[in-house]
Protein backbone atom coordinates (compact mmCIF):
# COMPACT_ATOMS: atom_id res chain seq x y z
CA UNK A 1 0.00 0.00 0.00
CA UNK A 2 1.37 3.14 -0.77
CA UNK A 3 2.12 5.46 2.03
CA UNK A 4 0.15 8.61 2.51
CA UNK A 5 1.43 11.76 3.75
CA UNK A 6 -0.10 11.61 7.74
CA UNK A 7 -3.26 13.55 7.90
CA UNK A 8 -2.77 13.99 11.63
CA UNK A 9 -0.28 14.23 13.45
CA UNK A 10 0.97 11.67 16.22
CA UNK A 11 2.02 11.79 19.95
CA UNK A 12 5.91 11.69 20.65
CA UNK A 13 5.56 8.20 22.96
CA UNK A 14 3.93 6.35 19.58
CA UNK A 15 6.47 8.10 16.88
CA UNK A 16 9.47 6.62 19.09
CA UNK A 17 7.80 3.14 19.84
CA UNK A 18 7.20 2.98 16.33
CA UNK A 19 11.12 3.81 15.66
CA UNK A 20 11.73 1.21 18.53
CA UNK A 21 9.89 -1.54 16.77
CA UNK A 22 11.46 -0.65 13.33
CA UNK A 23 14.68 -0.90 14.76
CA UNK A 24 13.92 -3.98 16.71
CA UNK A 25 14.54 -5.98 12.90
CA UNK A 26 18.04 -3.98 12.51
CA UNK A 27 21.45 -6.09 13.00
CA UNK A 28 22.32 -6.36 17.29
CA UNK A 29 25.06 -4.63 16.88
CA UNK A 30 24.99 -3.88 20.23
CA UNK A 31 25.28 -7.29 20.95
CA UNK A 32 28.85 -7.37 18.73
CA UNK A 33 27.36 -8.71 15.86
CA UNK A 34 27.86 -6.26 13.13
CA UNK A 35 30.82 -5.98 11.97
CA UNK A 36 30.50 -2.69 9.78
CA UNK A 37 28.43 0.59 9.96
CA UNK A 38 28.66 0.84 14.07
CA UNK A 39 32.57 1.49 15.56
CA UNK A 40 30.86 1.30 19.45
CA UNK A 41 33.15 1.81 22.45
CA UNK A 42 31.52 1.54 25.31
CA UNK A 43 28.23 3.34 26.65
CA UNK A 44 29.50 6.16 28.99
CA UNK A 45 31.21 7.36 25.60
CA UNK A 46 28.06 7.21 23.41
CA UNK A 47 26.33 8.96 26.35
CA UNK A 48 29.08 12.13 26.11
CA UNK A 49 28.39 11.97 22.42
CA UNK A 50 24.58 12.28 22.58
CA UNK A 51 25.21 15.29 25.25
CA UNK A 52 27.89 17.05 23.01
CA UNK A 53 25.68 16.59 20.16
CA UNK A 54 22.19 17.25 21.30
CA UNK A 55 24.06 20.66 22.70
CA UNK A 56 24.58 21.59 19.17
CA UNK A 57 21.51 19.95 17.78
CA UNK A 58 19.99 23.17 16.18
CA UNK A 59 23.39 24.85 15.35
CA UNK A 60 24.74 24.84 11.56
CA UNK A 61 28.36 24.75 10.56
CA UNK A 62 27.50 26.47 7.11
CA UNK A 63 28.00 29.76 9.20
CA UNK A 64 31.07 29.49 11.15
CA UNK A 65 30.51 33.35 12.02
CA UNK A 66 26.95 33.28 13.64
CA UNK A 67 28.03 29.71 15.04
CA UNK A 68 31.79 30.94 16.17
CA UNK A 69 31.88 27.87 18.57
CA UNK A 70 31.85 25.42 15.80
CA UNK A 71 34.30 27.28 14.10
CA UNK A 72 36.36 26.80 17.33
CA UNK A 73 35.68 23.25 17.93
CA UNK A 74 36.34 22.44 14.11
CA UNK A 75 39.58 24.29 14.26
CA UNK A 76 40.32 22.69 17.54
CA UNK A 77 39.37 19.00 15.69
CA UNK A 78 41.90 19.71 12.46
CA UNK A 79 44.73 20.80 14.35
CA UNK A 80 44.59 17.66 16.69
CA UNK A 81 44.40 15.08 13.80
CA UNK A 82 46.88 17.29 12.12
CA UNK A 83 49.29 16.94 14.96
CA UNK A 84 48.46 13.19 15.27
CA UNK A 85 49.07 12.60 11.61
CA UNK A 86 52.11 14.65 11.32
CA UNK A 87 51.67 17.78 9.89
CA UNK A 88 50.15 20.04 12.67
CA UNK A 89 49.97 22.84 9.85
CA UNK A 90 47.54 21.30 8.03
CA UNK A 91 44.43 23.01 6.97
CA UNK A 92 41.44 20.84 5.55
CA UNK A 93 37.83 20.85 6.59
CA UNK A 94 35.59 18.54 8.47
CA UNK A 95 32.63 16.87 6.28
CA UNK A 96 29.80 14.30 6.75
CA UNK A 97 32.08 11.52 5.91
CA UNK A 98 34.58 9.52 4.08
CA UNK A 99 32.89 9.91 0.73
CA UNK A 100 32.38 13.95 0.91
CA UNK A 101 36.18 13.57 2.29
CA UNK A 102 37.28 11.84 -1.28
CA UNK A 103 35.51 13.89 -3.54
CA UNK A 104 36.68 17.28 -1.99
CA UNK A 105 40.09 15.91 -1.89
CA UNK A 106 39.70 14.87 -5.82
CA UNK A 107 37.98 17.93 -6.99
CA UNK A 108 40.54 20.42 -5.32
CA UNK A 109 43.39 18.37 -6.89
CA UNK A 110 41.80 18.81 -10.48
CA UNK A 111 41.29 22.19 -10.27
CA UNK A 112 44.55 22.92 -8.25
CA UNK A 113 46.47 21.04 -11.36
CA UNK A 114 44.57 22.42 -14.29
CA UNK A 115 45.36 25.91 -12.96
CA UNK A 116 48.74 24.85 -12.83
CA UNK A 117 49.11 22.45 -15.75
CA UNK A 118 46.99 23.84 -18.84
CA UNK A 119 48.20 21.40 -20.88
CA UNK A 120 46.29 18.77 -19.02
CA UNK A 121 42.32 18.91 -20.43
CA UNK A 122 41.65 15.11 -19.53
CA UNK A 123 42.52 14.77 -16.34
CA UNK A 124 43.49 11.13 -14.61
CA UNK A 125 43.71 9.77 -11.49
CA UNK A 126 45.71 6.75 -10.82
CA UNK A 127 43.99 3.97 -8.35
CA UNK A 128 45.34 0.89 -6.41
CA UNK A 129 42.68 -1.77 -7.35
CA UNK A 130 41.28 -1.67 -3.45
CA UNK A 131 40.81 2.20 -3.26
CA UNK A 132 36.94 2.61 -2.03
CA UNK A 133 34.34 3.53 -4.49
CA UNK A 134 34.48 6.75 -3.47
CA UNK A 135 37.34 7.69 -5.34
CA UNK A 136 35.48 6.22 -8.74
CA UNK A 137 32.25 7.90 -7.28
CA UNK A 138 33.61 11.65 -7.20
CA UNK A 139 35.82 10.95 -10.52
CA UNK A 140 32.39 9.93 -12.39
CA UNK A 141 30.59 12.70 -11.47
CA UNK A 142 33.74 15.52 -11.57
CA UNK A 143 34.74 13.60 -15.52
CA UNK A 144 37.95 12.47 -14.21
CA UNK A 145 39.07 9.35 -16.08
CA UNK A 146 40.47 6.31 -13.31
CA UNK A 147 43.05 3.60 -13.55
CA UNK A 148 42.79 0.89 -11.36
CA UNK A 149 45.85 -0.94 -10.97
CA UNK A 150 46.07 -4.10 -9.79
CA UNK A 151 47.17 -4.93 -6.15
CA UNK A 152 50.63 -6.95 -5.38
CA UNK A 153 48.98 -10.92 -5.63
CA UNK A 154 50.45 -11.68 -2.75
CA UNK A 155 50.31 -8.83 -0.50
CA UNK A 156 47.57 -7.16 -1.45
CA UNK A 157 49.14 -3.79 -1.05
CA UNK A 158 49.52 -1.50 -4.07
CA UNK A 159 52.72 -2.31 -6.12
CA UNK A 160 54.19 1.03 -6.36
CA UNK A 161 56.13 0.03 -9.52
CA UNK A 162 53.01 -1.04 -11.53
CA UNK A 163 51.84 2.50 -10.13
CA UNK A 164 54.49 4.45 -11.71
CA UNK A 165 53.99 2.41 -14.74
CA UNK A 166 50.94 3.65 -15.00
CA UNK A 167 51.27 7.92 -14.70
CA UNK A 168 50.12 9.38 -17.87
CA UNK A 169 51.33 13.18 -18.98
CA UNK A 170 47.81 13.78 -18.00
CA UNK A 171 47.57 12.18 -14.31
CA UNK A 172 46.63 14.36 -11.24
CA UNK A 173 47.02 12.47 -8.09
CA UNK A 174 47.84 9.01 -7.16
CA UNK A 175 46.25 7.49 -3.99
CA UNK A 176 47.30 4.90 -1.66
CA UNK A 177 45.15 3.25 1.58
CA UNK A 178 46.14 3.46 5.01
CA UNK A 179 44.45 0.45 5.17
CA UNK A 180 42.83 -0.39 2.10
CA UNK A 181 39.30 -1.13 3.46
CA UNK A 182 39.20 -4.85 1.74
CA UNK A 183 41.75 -6.69 3.07
CA UNK A 184 43.12 -4.05 5.91
CA UNK A 185 46.51 -3.77 4.91
CA UNK A 186 48.17 -0.85 4.56
CA UNK A 187 50.21 0.46 1.47
CA UNK A 188 53.60 1.13 0.67
CA UNK A 189 52.47 5.24 1.23
CA UNK A 190 56.62 5.80 1.35
CA UNK A 191 57.43 3.82 -1.46
CA UNK A 192 54.54 5.42 -3.41
CA UNK A 193 55.06 9.80 -1.91
CA UNK A 194 59.02 9.05 -3.66
CA UNK A 195 56.92 7.73 -7.14
CA UNK A 196 54.41 10.99 -6.60
CA UNK A 197 56.97 13.40 -5.90
CA UNK A 198 59.52 12.43 -8.80
CA UNK A 199 56.44 12.91 -11.00
CA UNK A 200 54.99 15.99 -9.97
CA UNK A 201 51.98 15.02 -9.30
CA UNK A 202 49.58 15.12 -6.16
CA UNK A 203 49.05 11.90 -3.39
CA UNK A 204 46.16 11.30 -1.54
CA UNK A 205 46.25 9.31 1.58
CA UNK A 206 43.00 7.73 2.20
CA UNK A 207 42.85 7.03 5.84
CA UNK A 208 39.53 7.04 6.00
CA UNK A 209 39.22 3.77 8.50
CA UNK A 210 42.99 3.83 9.53
CA UNK A 211 43.68 7.73 10.47
CA UNK A 212 42.48 7.01 14.36
CA UNK A 213 43.51 3.68 14.47
CA UNK A 214 47.18 2.93 13.06
CA UNK A 215 48.92 6.11 15.19
CA UNK A 216 47.66 4.13 18.47
CA UNK A 217 48.38 0.57 17.16
CA UNK A 218 51.89 1.41 16.30
CA UNK A 219 51.88 2.66 20.05
CA UNK A 220 51.20 -0.68 21.44
CA UNK A 221 54.85 -1.52 19.72
CA UNK A 222 52.59 -3.50 16.75
CA UNK A 223 54.51 -2.94 12.96
CA UNK A 224 52.90 0.22 11.56
CA UNK A 225 54.94 1.39 8.50
CA UNK A 226 54.94 5.19 7.84
CA UNK A 227 51.33 6.07 6.39
CA UNK A 228 50.71 9.95 6.84
CA UNK A 229 51.96 13.17 6.68
CA UNK A 230 55.54 12.06 7.75
CA UNK A 231 55.59 10.67 4.46
CA UNK A 232 57.11 13.70 2.12
CA UNK A 233 55.26 13.58 -1.10
CA UNK A 234 51.85 13.09 0.59
CA UNK A 235 49.65 15.90 0.08
CA UNK A 236 46.48 15.43 1.16
CA UNK A 237 44.12 12.69 3.38
CA UNK A 238 40.97 11.60 4.34
CA UNK A 239 40.20 10.60 8.11
CA UNK A 240 36.66 9.31 9.15
CA UNK A 241 36.10 10.24 12.86
CA UNK A 242 32.72 8.17 12.87
CA UNK A 243 35.06 5.20 12.21
CA UNK A 244 37.78 4.58 14.31
CA UNK A 245 37.65 8.35 16.34
CA UNK A 246 34.15 6.18 17.77
CA UNK A 247 32.16 9.48 17.08
CA UNK A 248 28.78 10.13 16.26
CA UNK A 249 28.52 9.70 12.45
CA UNK A 250 28.10 12.47 10.03
CA UNK A 251 31.84 13.57 11.08
CA UNK A 252 34.90 13.12 8.56
CA UNK A 253 38.25 15.05 7.83
CA UNK A 254 40.25 15.92 4.26
CA UNK A 255 43.36 17.29 5.40
CA UNK A 256 45.71 18.85 2.91
CA UNK A 257 49.71 20.07 3.86
CA UNK A 258 49.69 23.08 1.50
CA UNK A 259 47.41 25.40 1.83
CA UNK A 260 46.90 26.09 -1.90
CA UNK A 261 45.70 22.80 -2.23
CA UNK A 262 42.85 23.33 0.42
CA UNK A 263 42.01 26.60 -1.99
CA UNK A 264 41.15 24.92 -4.76
CA UNK A 265 38.78 23.27 -3.01
CA UNK A 266 36.50 26.32 -1.78
CA UNK A 267 32.94 27.36 -3.96
CA UNK A 268 32.90 30.72 -4.79
CA UNK A 269 30.13 32.47 -6.22
CA UNK A 270 28.00 35.66 -6.17
CA UNK A 271 26.03 35.22 -9.89
CA UNK A 272 22.35 35.14 -7.73
CA UNK A 273 20.53 37.55 -5.64
CA UNK A 274 21.74 36.36 -2.89
CA UNK A 275 24.85 37.70 -2.09
CA UNK A 276 28.26 36.24 -1.92
CA UNK A 277 28.25 32.24 -1.05
CA UNK A 278 31.72 30.64 -0.19
CA UNK A 279 31.32 27.74 0.94
CA UNK A 280 34.96 24.51 1.53
CA UNK A 281 32.47 21.48 1.29
CA UNK A 282 29.89 20.10 -0.89
CA UNK A 283 27.36 20.11 1.79
CA UNK A 284 26.01 23.83 2.39
CA UNK A 285 24.07 22.99 6.15
CA UNK A 286 25.99 20.95 7.89
CA UNK A 287 25.20 19.47 11.59
CA UNK A 288 26.47 21.43 14.45
CA UNK A 289 25.85 18.33 16.50
CA UNK A 290 28.31 16.07 14.15
CA UNK A 291 31.18 18.72 14.89
CA UNK A 292 30.27 18.98 19.00
CA UNK A 293 30.66 15.43 19.40
CA UNK A 294 34.11 14.64 17.18
CA UNK A 295 35.52 17.69 19.82
CA UNK A 296 33.68 15.91 22.87
CA UNK A 297 35.15 12.71 21.63
CA UNK A 298 38.92 13.71 21.58
CA UNK A 299 38.65 15.42 24.43
CA UNK A 300 37.46 12.85 26.47
CA UNK A 301 39.13 10.19 25.32
CA UNK A 302 42.80 11.79 24.28
CA UNK A 303 45.68 10.05 23.28
CA UNK A 304 45.14 7.35 26.73
CA UNK A 305 41.66 6.62 26.02
CA UNK A 306 42.75 5.71 21.86
CA UNK A 307 44.99 3.68 23.02
CA UNK A 308 43.18 1.78 24.90
CA UNK A 309 40.34 1.28 22.66
CA UNK A 310 42.64 0.23 19.76
CA UNK A 311 44.15 -2.69 22.61
CA UNK A 312 41.26 -3.65 23.25
CA UNK A 313 40.40 -3.66 19.19
CA UNK A 314 43.83 -5.60 18.35
CA UNK A 315 43.34 -7.96 21.24
CA UNK A 316 39.71 -9.03 19.49
CA UNK A 317 41.42 -9.08 16.63
CA UNK A 318 44.11 -11.53 17.79
CA UNK A 319 41.30 -14.05 19.31
CA UNK A 320 39.75 -14.01 15.95
CA UNK A 321 42.53 -14.35 13.88
CA UNK A 322 43.88 -17.45 16.19
CA UNK A 323 40.36 -19.17 16.13
CA UNK A 324 39.68 -18.25 12.26
CA UNK A 325 43.34 -20.43 11.82
CA UNK A 326 42.41 -22.83 13.93
CA UNK A 327 40.17 -24.33 11.05
CA UNK A 328 41.71 -26.26 8.88
CA UNK A 329 41.28 -24.79 5.51
CA UNK A 330 40.72 -21.02 6.43
CA UNK A 331 43.13 -18.45 6.54
CA UNK A 332 43.42 -14.63 6.64
CA UNK A 333 44.47 -12.67 3.28
CA UNK A 334 47.83 -10.57 3.67
CA UNK A 335 49.18 -9.22 6.67
CA UNK A 336 46.39 -7.08 8.18
CA UNK A 337 48.25 -4.40 10.40
CA UNK A 338 45.36 -3.23 12.32
CA UNK A 339 41.80 -4.64 12.81
CA UNK A 340 40.30 -4.76 9.60
CA UNK A 341 40.96 -8.72 8.18
CA UNK A 342 39.74 -10.54 5.12
CA UNK A 343 39.56 -14.87 5.49
CA UNK A 344 38.84 -17.12 3.15
CA UNK A 345 38.76 -20.53 2.34
CA UNK A 346 39.98 -23.25 0.02
CA UNK A 347 37.63 -26.16 0.93
CA UNK A 348 34.91 -24.13 2.43
CA UNK A 349 32.06 -22.43 0.84
CA UNK A 350 31.93 -18.65 1.94
CA UNK A 351 28.50 -18.00 0.96
CA UNK A 352 26.85 -20.83 2.82
CA UNK A 353 29.46 -19.88 6.00
CA UNK A 354 27.89 -15.94 5.71
CA UNK A 355 24.48 -17.79 5.76
CA UNK A 356 25.16 -19.40 8.44
CA UNK A 357 26.25 -17.16 10.39
CA UNK A 358 23.90 -14.56 9.67
CA UNK A 359 21.35 -17.59 11.03
CA UNK A 360 23.27 -17.47 13.79
CA UNK A 361 22.56 -13.19 14.05
CA UNK A 362 26.46 -12.49 12.82
CA UNK A 363 26.52 -9.88 9.97
CA UNK A 364 29.41 -10.10 7.97
CA UNK A 365 30.64 -8.89 4.26
CA UNK A 366 31.42 -11.43 1.09
CA UNK A 367 33.60 -10.39 -1.13
CA UNK A 368 35.79 -10.68 -4.44
CA UNK A 369 37.80 -11.07 -5.77
CA UNK A 370 39.38 -13.23 -4.31
CA UNK A 371 36.43 -14.23 -2.15
CA UNK A 372 37.12 -13.93 1.24
CA UNK A 373 34.60 -12.28 4.06
CA UNK A 374 35.14 -8.92 5.97
CA UNK A 375 35.65 -8.11 9.46
CA UNK A 376 36.00 -4.76 11.27
CA UNK A 377 36.52 -5.14 14.61
CA UNK A 378 36.55 -2.11 17.00
CA UNK A 379 37.13 -2.11 20.26
CA UNK A 380 33.41 -2.95 21.47
CA UNK A 381 34.03 -6.34 19.59
CA UNK A 382 36.30 -7.13 22.76
CA UNK A 383 33.32 -9.22 24.85
CA UNK A 384 31.93 -11.11 21.69
CA UNK A 385 35.61 -12.04 19.88
CA UNK A 386 35.03 -15.50 21.61
CA UNK A 387 31.35 -15.82 21.05
CA UNK A 388 31.76 -15.30 17.22
CA UNK A 389 34.83 -17.92 17.06
CA UNK A 390 32.63 -20.49 18.57
CA UNK A 391 29.34 -19.60 16.31
CA UNK A 392 32.47 -19.72 13.59
CA UNK A 393 33.34 -22.86 13.77
CA UNK A 394 29.72 -24.16 15.08
CA UNK A 395 28.91 -22.70 11.13
CA UNK A 396 31.30 -24.54 9.61
CA UNK A 397 31.21 -27.53 11.42
CA UNK A 398 27.46 -27.59 10.74
CA UNK A 399 28.30 -26.52 6.70
CA UNK A 400 26.03 -27.36 3.64
CA UNK A 401 26.36 -27.82 0.57
CA UNK A 402 25.91 -24.26 -0.79
CA UNK A 403 24.06 -24.08 -3.96
CA UNK A 404 25.41 -23.27 -6.80
CA UNK A 405 25.00 -19.58 -7.04
CA UNK A 406 26.09 -17.24 -4.91
CA UNK A 407 24.23 -15.96 -1.44
CA UNK A 408 24.36 -12.25 -1.67
CA UNK A 409 26.94 -10.78 0.87
CA UNK A 410 27.18 -7.60 -0.35
CA UNK A 411 25.82 -4.75 2.19
CA UNK A 412 23.01 -3.17 0.38
C1 LIG B 1 34.57 3.88 4.92
C2 LIG B 1 35.64 4.22 3.99
C3 LIG B 1 35.46 5.25 3.05
C4 LIG B 1 34.16 5.96 2.85
O1 LIG B 1 33.67 6.56 4.01
P1 LIG B 1 32.12 6.87 4.26
O2 LIG B 1 32.14 7.55 5.57
O3 LIG B 1 31.39 5.54 4.27
O4 LIG B 1 31.64 7.74 3.15
C5 LIG B 1 36.55 5.54 2.24
N1 LIG B 1 37.71 4.88 2.34
C6 LIG B 1 37.91 3.87 3.22
C7 LIG B 1 39.23 3.17 3.28
C8 LIG B 1 36.87 3.50 4.07
O5 LIG B 1 37.03 2.50 4.94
Amino acid sequence: MAVRFPGSGSPPSLILKQIERMQAEDVAWHDGRAFAFVYHADDDLERLLKDAYTAAFSTNGLSTTAFASLGRMESDVLGMLGDLLGCPSATGSMTSGGSESIFLAVKAARDFTMERRPEVRDPHLLLPASAHPAFSKAAQALRIRVTRVPVDPHTLRADPTRMKAAIRSNTIMMVGSSPSYPHGVVDPISELGKVAYEAGILLHVDACVGGMLLPFVRRLGRPVPSFDFSVHGVTSMSVDFHKFGYTAKGASAVLYRDSALFESQWFDFDDWPGGHYRAPNLAGTRPGGAIAAAWAGLNYLGAPGYLELARRAMEATDVMVDGIRAIPGMYVLGKPEASLIAFGSDSHALPSIVRAMRERGWVMGLQYPPASIHVTITAGHDRFATEFVLALHDAVANEVESPRGVVSGDYN
